[in-house]
């Protein structure tokens, strides 16, 4: 089973991947995580979209496309999530047309909607364990002991360079101008299934697992 977590930064996208991989053994696909790994370990690729992926603004189809292609060939399990892929209708294509290629499909596209109000709000506050991932947020998830994971006790937590308001206007603006049209691409297509993004975590999770059934 192969699915798209389809919403705006913020939306809680990582969240509720990080949960599929560690209740269904699915595969987490972030075109996100894979760039900023590129970024740290200073690859050609890394260096020349870095000030791109820092200002807000999506790095090219080329790229992306090529991330995923690599990851969708080498790794095998209980389905990807594609998370933060596709953002624009020229990836959206090329995932079809991949999939297609290796002889498998899409089911289902779950849009995680949210306001905009509440994005600035989780995205100011947030960071991550450098570590195992675990996701955190000043005021309505704060680490039991101040900046120590509470999953895996580390005590190397990191926030995003791209988390501030300035990018965040950018990467909204990104977002409704050239991802936001695959909300109707893929309602066309009869696979979109809408979760309201708002409610608490563990409820969105519940309404995920009721649609993947
Ligand atoms: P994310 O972690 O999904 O919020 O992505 C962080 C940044 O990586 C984005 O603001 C973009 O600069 C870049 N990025 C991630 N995924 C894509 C994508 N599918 N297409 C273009 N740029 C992307």
């Amino acid at each position: 089973m192969n699915i798209i977590l389809l919403g705006p930064p913020g939306a809680g996208k990582g969240t509720q991947a990080r949960h599929l991989v560690d209740t269904r053994g699915m595969i987490q696909l972030s075109t996100g995580d894979m760039l900023r790994e590129a970024k740290s370990s200073g690859t050609e690729m890394g260096l020349k979209v870095a000030a791109v992926m820092d200002a807000g603004k999506l790095v090219t189809d080329e790229i992306v496309i090529g991330l995923i292609e690599e990851k969708l060939t080498a790794e095998h399990g209980a389905g990807f999530i594609f998370d933060g892929f596709p953002r624009t209708l020229a990836q959206a294509d090329a995932l079809a047309a991949l999939l297609t290629k290796l002889g498998q499909s899409l089911h289902t596209v779950i849009e995680m909607r949210v306001d905009d109000d509440a994005l600035v709000q989780r995205i100011t506050g947030r960071f991550t364990c450098g570590d195992c991932g675990e996701v955190y947020h000043d005021v309505t998830q704060p680490t039991a002991k101040a900046d120590t994971c509470d999953k895996c006790g580390s005590t190397n937590m990191v926030r995003r360079a791209d988390d501030n308001e300035d990018s965040l206007r950018t990467r909204l603006m990104e977002y409704y101008k050239k991802t936001s049209p695959l909300i109707g691409y893929y309602y066309a297509k009869g696979d979109l299934r809408p979760v309201n993004g708002l409610a608490d975590i563990t409820e969105v999770q519940n309404s995920i697992e009721a649609i993947l059934g």
